[in-house]
């Protein structure tokens, strides 16, 4: 053997001990559709476990990243692994795992790593970790380098801080989807202190608007949907629904003018804001989750006079997660979900720009194998 193929061989084998190949679904660029390729996962450290991904919910985060709708934000580098709805099986842990062992269920959210130290992470904020926070896709990934790889993928090691407990009573592909979209309709619902007594609006009948709703009404809040979708109004009640304004009807709108406590909003495409202020009562909140590529214009008036605040909400930190986990399990709350092969990815996110998904796709990771 000479020098170099002896170097290259001690690389690989090095390598080979720090990684692993995994099969997942990628996209190659902004224009390609999502395929089969694989990629390195990390052998797991100490504190790490490894999750056979069982299903994995498809957000349309997932959809806006692969397709880099949110190039000025947070552009994507390719190949691009989404997926951060997933639930699995442990099926290794590292020596210095306490919370997991091997067999049992175990759930990855949005985030895999954060500093530890900021006063955000102390406070168990992790998604605003100053660090940044590690996304579980398209993240730096400070181990192997390159980006971090999502649950579109037959398998997943994180670091058993950042994963989560399932309740046992708990269906998982239902489950999966509280990952992100739970978590994300659950912390500001919580935050703003959404009660009995309050009337509360869900704009958008999406993954993100079917669990706002279910959790506006098991808080106890008079709830309100508001959606495009005139079809949608029977499962709006059945979900949750108090009432149902279809938003493109200007005398709908009208009758609720200055009357809500609170509004999130979980559209995903650019649509007036000011319709919705207008909706709120003195000293009212509307809250944006839904991250559309490009800005909206604001009508100060709308807010000035009658004190209204406009804000976002990210995702929810581990403690919250489980705390909202926790809830769905005393409550018996999952999401509604069509259950899908991976090779029919490409399809349901045709679907889901066309606001045709009751309630969020769930990918059946079998069908990987
Ligand atoms: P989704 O399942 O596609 O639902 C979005 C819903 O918005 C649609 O079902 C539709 O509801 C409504 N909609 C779509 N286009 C519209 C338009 N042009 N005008 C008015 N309404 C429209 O998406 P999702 O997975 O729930 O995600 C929603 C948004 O939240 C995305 O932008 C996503 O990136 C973002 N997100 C943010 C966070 C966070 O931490 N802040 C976390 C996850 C996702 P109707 O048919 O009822 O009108
Ligand atoms: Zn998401």
């Amino acid at each position: 053997m000479n020098e170099k193929s002896s170097t290259t061989a001690l690389l690989d084998e090095t390598q080979s001990k720090k990684s692993y190949p995994a099969k997942v679904y990628s996209a190659r660029s902004a224009t390609s559709a999502l395929a089969p390729g694989t990629i390195q996962r990390r052998t797991p450290r100490p504190h790490d476990i490894q999750i056979e991904i069982l299903f994995c919910g498809v957000c349309h985060s997932d959809l806006h990243q692969v397709r880099n709708e949110w190039e000025g934000a947070m552009p994507t580098v390719y190949p691009c692994v989404p997926g951060h709805e997933i639930v699995g099986r442990v099926v290794k842990v590292g020596t210095a795992v306490k919370k997991f062992k091997e067999g049992d269920i175990a759930a990855v959210g949005c985030l895999v790593d954060s500093c530890g130290v900021c006063p955000s992470c102390r406070e168990g904020s992790e998604q605003f970790c100053d660090g940044p926070a590690t996304f579980t896709y398209n993240s730096e990934d400070k181990q192997l380098g390159g980006v971090t790889y999502g649950g579109y993928s037959e398998s997943l090691v994180v670091t058993e801080a950042f994963a989560l407990r399932v309740p046992k009573q708990l269906d998982l592909a239902g489950t999966a989807p509280l990952l992100c979209a739970g978590i994300t309709t659950y912390s500001p619902l919580r935050h703003w202190n959404v009660k009995k007594g309050q009337k509360v609006g869900i704009v958008g009948l999406g993954g993100l608007g079917h669990m706002g709703l279910k959790f506006a009404h098991a808080f106890g809040a008079h709830a309100i949907l508001f959606t495009t979708s005139p079809n949608k109004a029977e499962d709006a009640v059945r979900l949750g629904a108090d009432e149902v304004v279809v938003s493109k009807n200007p005398s709908e709108m009208q009758k609720h003018l200055a009357s809500f406590d609170f509004i999130l909003d979980t559209v995903s495409a650019p649509h007036d804001l000011n319709a919705y202020i207008d909706l709120l009562k003195r000293d009212g909140t509307l809250t944006l989750v839904g991250a559309p590529p490009t800005p909206s214009p604001v009508n100060g008036f709308g807010l000035l006079f009658k004190r209204r605040q406009l804000a976002g909400s990210l995702i929810g930190g581990i403690r919250e997660t489980q705390e909202m986990l926790d809830f769905c399990g005393q409550h018996g709350i999952t999401s509604d979900i069509e259950l899908i092969r991976i090779q029919q990815i490409n399809e349901a996110f045709d679907r889901m720009l066309k606001s045709d998904v009751k309630y969020r796709f769930v990918i059946d990771m079998a069908s990987l194998k």
